[in-house]
Order: C-alpha cells, then sequence, then structure tokens
C-alpha cells in the first residue's frame, strides 16, 4: 500500500509556540486514577524513607545549636556526644537517600512501561489513515522522548517534591522553633517567586510541545534519509538530504534554546529572592542585636536554617519546568491513546459469510484523508471464484480498491459486498480472515521462516506449515537454509532473495487458505526461475479462490478471466484479452505501447529481466 508523507509539516510554523492543550491538574489527575494509585504501597514506602530523609536534614541546625551551647558552656560530655550524633544522623540520611532514589526509579519506571504499553495496543490497533498521518519514526519519537519526559518529571516530582516539600517543613520547623518572628517575616518572599515561576513554566511548556513535533519530523527525516541508502548514494541526493535536514535542525537548536534560557530564569531568581530573605533576616538580627534585644548564639542556628532552606527551594523552583515539560509529553501520549478509530464494528455487525465469494462495488464514492477523490460513481462486479486481473496506468485506482476491500479506509458514499453482505455490516476480523493478501513488497518480519509463515494462520501445526510451504514452492529453497524452517530472515527478510520472499509470504497465504486473494503482482526483478516458482505458485493459490490481481505482465492477463481496465477512478472497460483487443479501445492501446517498446510477450529481454522498473502495462 502506498504511503503519503503527509505527516511533515513546515518548519517555518514550528517557531510559533502553539496554545496550551490539557490543563496541568486534570492530566495529572487522570496519570494518578489510571497509573499512579494503584501503586500506592510503594509509594507509600517513597513517602516513608523520603520524609526520613528530609527530617534527618532539619536535624543538622539543631546540632549545630547544640553545638554551639556546648562549646560555649565547655560542656565535655555532650562535646563527647556531638561526633556521634553527627554520624548516626548522616548514616541514617545515606541510607534513606538510596532508597529513596531506587524505590522512585522503580515506580517512575513502572509507570513509563504502562505508558508505553498503552499507547502500544492503541496504536498498532490503529486505523491505517491515523497511522498514516505520522511517520513511523515521529510515532515512534513518542515512546522514547515524550515517555522519557515523563519519566523525568515523574522521578523528579517524587524526589524534589516530596523531598524538598519535607524538607522545608522540617527546616521551616525548626526556624519557627527558633525564632517564630523571624521565621514568619521571611515568609513574605514566597509569593514574589511563585508568579514569575509559573510564567516560566507555561512558556517552557509550550515551546516542548513544538519542540516534540518538530523531533517527530527530524526522525522521520533521519530515517528516511538512511532507509533509502542505495538511491541517495546512486543519485548524488546528499547535498539534498543535508540541506533538508539542516533546516529541521536549526528549527530545533532554536527551540531548544528557547527552552534553556525559560528554564535558567528560575535559579537566578530563586537565588536573588533568597539573597534578599537572607539580607532581611540579617537586617532585623543586626538591630536586634544592637538594641540589645538578643544575642549573636541565637541567630547561630537560625541563619544557618535559611541557609539550608535554600537548595530545596531551588529545588521546587526548578522542579515546575520539568514538570510542565513532562505535561507537555503526558498530553501528547494522552491525546494519541485517546483518538478514537473510525473504521469499526458496526453495533449489530455478523460475521462474514463467504459462498462463492462474488464482490461489488456499488456507486462506490472514496476519499482519502488528505481529500484526495480516488474513486467517485464506481461500479464493478468481480464473479466468485474466478481471476480478475485489474489493469490500468498508475494513478487509475487499483491499489485503492485493494485497499478499500479489507477495510482499511472505509468509502464516503455506495457499497462493497461481498456474496450480497455490505463489509461495513460484517465483523473487522471475519472480513480480514477472508482476504489474504501477497503484495509487491514481500512483507516479513524479523523472525523465522517458520514464524513468517506460521503468521498466516497463528497456531498451525508444523505439517500444515511445511505442506503450505511445499504448495508455495518454497520447502526446497527453505531445507537448503542453514537452519531450515529456523533460520532467521533478517530485517525484513533481508537474508532471502526477492522470489525467496516472495514465496514465504505465498506460503503464509496457502496456511491461512482466505476464499477471497489480492495480489499484487512484484513488478521488481525476479530471476526466470524464481520468476516461474513464483507464478506456479500463485496459479496454484488462486485456484478455486476469487483472485483480483493487479497485472504488470501479459502472461498474468492473458491467463485471467477477466481483464477490468481502470482509468482515473473508473472502469474504462472489461472483458477477455481477445475481447478486448478487438475492441481497440484503451487496453489495446496499452498493449500496443508496450510493444513497441520492444517487449516479448512478458515483457522481458532475453534475460528474463525486466528492463524497465516501472514496467506497468502502460507507461503513465
Ligand atoms: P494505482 O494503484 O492504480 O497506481 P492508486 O489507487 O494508488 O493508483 O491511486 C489512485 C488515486 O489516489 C491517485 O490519484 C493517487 O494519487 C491517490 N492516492 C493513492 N494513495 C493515496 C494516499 N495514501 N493518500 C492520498 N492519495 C492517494
Amino acid at each position: 500500500m502506498k504511503q503519503r508523507d503527509s505527516a511533515q509539516g513546515t518548519p517555518s510554523k514550528a517557531l510559533k509556540a502553539p496554545p496550551l492543550r490539557g490543563e496541568s491538574l486534570p492530566l495529572a489527575a487522570r496519570l494518578w486514577r489510571s497509573h499512579i494509585r494503584a501503586m500506592w504501597p510503594q509509594l507509600i514506602m517513597v513517602l516513608v524513607v523520603t520524609a526520613i530523609a528530609a527530617g534527618t536534614t532539619g536535624l543538622y541546625p539543631l546540632i549545630i545549636n547544640h553545638a554551639y551551647d556546648a562549646f560555649t558552656a565547655r560542656d565535655s560530655v555532650r562535646i563527647a556526644y556531638l561526633p556521634v550524633a553527627v554520624a548516626l544522623v548522616t548514616i541514617v540520611k545515606s541510607v534513606a537517600l538510596y532508597g529513596q532514589v531506587a524505590l522512585t526509579n522503580r515506580v517512575a519506571t513502572r509507570i513509563e512501561t504502562e505508558l508505553q504499553i498503552e499507547l502500544y495496543d492503541h496504536l498498532v490497533a490503529a486505523d491505517v489513515a491515523r497511522l498514516s498521518r505520522e511517520t513511523p519514526a515521529a510515532l515512534t519519537q513518542r515512546f522514547t522522548t515524550d515517555l522519557g519526559f515523563i519519566r523525568e518529571a515523574l522521578t523528579r516530582a517524587t524526589s524534589s517534591l516530596v523531598r524538598d516539600v519535607l524538607t522545608l517543613i522540617s527546616v521551616f520547623a525548626a526556624m519557627l522553633w527558633l525564632d517564630w518572628q523571624l521565621s514568619l517575616m521571611s515568609l513574605v518572599i514566597v509569593p514574589f517567586a511563585v508568579i514569575p515561576i509559573q510564567r516560566i513554566g507555561k512558556r517552557v511548556r509550550r515551546v516542548t510541545t513544538t519542540t516534540q513535533e518538530q523531533m517527530g519530523m527530524m526522525a522521520g527525516l533521519v530515517s528516511e534519509s538512511f532507509g533509502a541508502a542505495r538511491v541517495v548514494k546512486s543519485y548524488r541526493l546528499e547535498d539534498y538530504l543535508r540541506t533538508r535536514a539542516n533546516t529541521v535542525f536549526e528549527v530545533i537548536r532554536k527551540l531548544k534554546i528557547k527552552t534553556a534560557d525559560q528554564r535558567g530564569r528560575v535559579e537566578p531568581v530563586l537565588e536573588a529572592l533568597g539573597g534578599l530573605a537572607v539580607a532581611l533576616v540579617l537586617a532585623v538580627i543586626g538591630w536586634r542585636i544592637g538594641s540589645g534585644a538578643s544575642s549573636v548564639g541565637e541567630f547561630t542556628g537560625f541563619v544557618s536554617a535559611l541557609l539550608l532552606a535554600a537548595q530545596p527551594l531551588r529545588g521546587i523552583g526548578s522542579l515546575n519546568t520539568i514538570l510542565q515539560q513532562g505535561f507537555s509529553a503526558l498530553d501528547r501520549v494522552f491525546s494519541v491513546i485517546d483518538e478514537k478509530a473510525t473504521v469499526v464494528d458496526s453495533p449489530d455487525a455478523a460475521p462474514l459469510a463467504v459462498s462463492s465469494g462474488a464482490i461489488r462495488f456499488e456507486d462506490v464514492r472514496f476519499r482519502y484523508p488528505d481529500g484526495t477523490l480516488a474513486l467517485d460513481g464506481f461500479d464493478l462486479s468481480i464473479a466468485g471464484g474466478k481471476t480478475t486481473a485489474i489493469v490500468g496506468r498508475s494513478g487509475a485506482g487499483k491499489s485503492t480498491l485493494f485497499g478499500l476491500l479489507p477495510r482499511l479506509y472505509d468509502i464516503e458514499a455506495g457499497r462493497i459486498l461481498i456474496d450480497g453482505q455490505d463489509i461495513r455490516s460484517v465483523t473487522l476480523a471475519s472480513l480480514r480472515q477472508a482476504i489474504g493478501v501477497v503484495t509487491q513488497e514481500a512483507v516479513l518480519f524479523d523472525d523465522t521462516v517458520r514464524g513468517n509463515i506460521a503468521l498466516g494462520r497463528p497456531g498451525a501445526d508444523d505439517a500444515a506449515i511445511r505442506a503450505a510451504a511445499e504448495a508455495a514452492a518454497a520447502d526446497r529453497f527453505i531445507a537448503r537454509l542453514p537452519e531450515g524452517y529456523d533460520t532467521q530472515v533478517g530485517d525484513r527478510g533481508a537474508r532471502l532473495s526477492g522470489g525467496e520472499r516472495q514465496r514465504v509470504t505465498i506460503a503464509r497465504a496457502f496456511l491461512k487458505d482466505a476464499p477471497i486473494l489480492l495480489l499484487d503482482e512484484a513488478t521488481s526483478a525476479l530471476d526466470s526461475e524464481s520468476e516461474h516458482l513464483v507464478k506456479e505458485a500463485i496459479d496454484r493459490l488462486s485456484q478455486g479462490r476469487t483472485t483480483l490481481v493487479i497485472a504488470h505482465r501479459l502472461s498474468t492477463i492473458r491467463a485471467a478471466d477477466c481483464i477490468v481496465v481502470l482509468d482515473q477512478g473508473r472502469v474504462a472497460e472489461s472483458g477477455t484479452h481477445d475481447e478486448l483487443i478487438a475492441r481497440g479501445g484503451l487496453y489495446a492501446r496499452l498493449h500496443r505501447l508496450q510493444f513497441q517498446a520492444g517487449r516479448d510477450d512478458d515483457g522481458r529481454d532475453e534475460d528474463g529481466r525486466d528492463t524497465n522498473p516501472e514496467s506497468e502495462i502502460a507507461p503513465a
């Protein structure tokens, strides 16, 4: 099936930030309900160790105050206890810190994996129209960077939010205990910190969403460039690719600088405000000591508590930007999960019952998601159990028909019937079960030969798999493979030749044993022996099934029971080869053209090689 890159936007639009979509609070609430709440025992553990880590921090100012008193009183017993107390507090704190990091990571990683599973489950079942809206690489990117942002936000939320807030509370409790008036005074600073941090957070979130979208584009571009390495080299497209990629890289660079600039503002703001707080407290202390109201000693603990508070405060401030990045990613992930598939079973769908396998298109109108009107007022009847060849210039609508039959897309108007049943009134599972597909590009997965054939009927036993391979003339070459049926075929079947890959997919179709067969004849060059074997296997496979074949070679067409000639989304003419030649219409013209191109009857040169990679029945 053809794919269009409607997924890629233009980089120039990218620098404009989109409006914020989901609000943070509902997003957080949803994550809590769907993934976090169930982990409450682990969360309590995290809270306990975090509380211990934070609580011990609050002990430091008390110990310092205590030490000051002990030193001034020259109390040797208390002085002797001090190092022990400090050591104990430190040990407890270290153990708690480790426990906190380890537990937090477990919780965050678990949630990340759960989201990955949910996202994958959703996407793997999504409509073709949805999947072709984004490049595979851009979709992959949601699993990596988006979920990475979410994990980082979760980890930081538990470590910073819980730890820093608890630390602050414990430090503030110590401050209150030491001097409540001064403590309340230092709170004046808080509102001055909250407002800028919120504004910065919002901006970071917007830029992050845009950045992620651009990163998706970049991923698509990069994988496209390297996936087509052979073409790139032979056409010397390096400069073209470089220019295209550099534009996107540059956009991403600018977006990253924007984010970093915003994130970078948080700490200085907090630093300045913290400094102001210390200055304020010092001024008051100075005034009190000057007026003889207090002594120096009382303030040592207080000032050290204030300084201790600076770090968790900064943590909370910078946490917000990370949280906002997480929310942006969460929003992107949830928005995919929430998409509803449009090609679904109707409420009263019944299983398809195939008798002869006759197919009818009645006044069908179909538009691709990008608006291209591919079929309009399309009528066609296909006899059950026969082979019908579909020919026509490229763009005539041949592949579109193949996409509509298994409902990869739904039509806009009209009906498609199989043995009198509207394909939208039957269950998708039974419809797709009834249709076998052999495509030009033999699609293999990086599994064993056996595994690839078995995809035709999961759970098939070994004897059935071997019988299918035999019927597809694949058993001989499989026996010659180093590990026979257990040989791994490599990425997309890279270890097999084109003809071998074809025969594995034909074996798969044999195993599936569907009453309707869609064949997209391979246009790429197979050696003559392979070609012969593939042809014979396909002939066997078509026996007794309704077979639709997109034909590129005259030999296939001659043998077909009926030939349907498509032109611009309509049936131009149909009949047998001889009838159509006698008629002298489009088919006769296409036929003549192919002969004029200096072909033998097969459209091949003496070596049996296909000389024209686009050897359609007619050059467009
Ligand atoms: P054929 O298989 O005969 O070459 P297609 O069925 O692929 O022709 O195309 C029929 C029409 O639909 C053409 O105008 C083509 O540009 C358009 N088309 C095909 N695939 C898509 C797609 N995924 N998105 C948008 N338009 C498409």
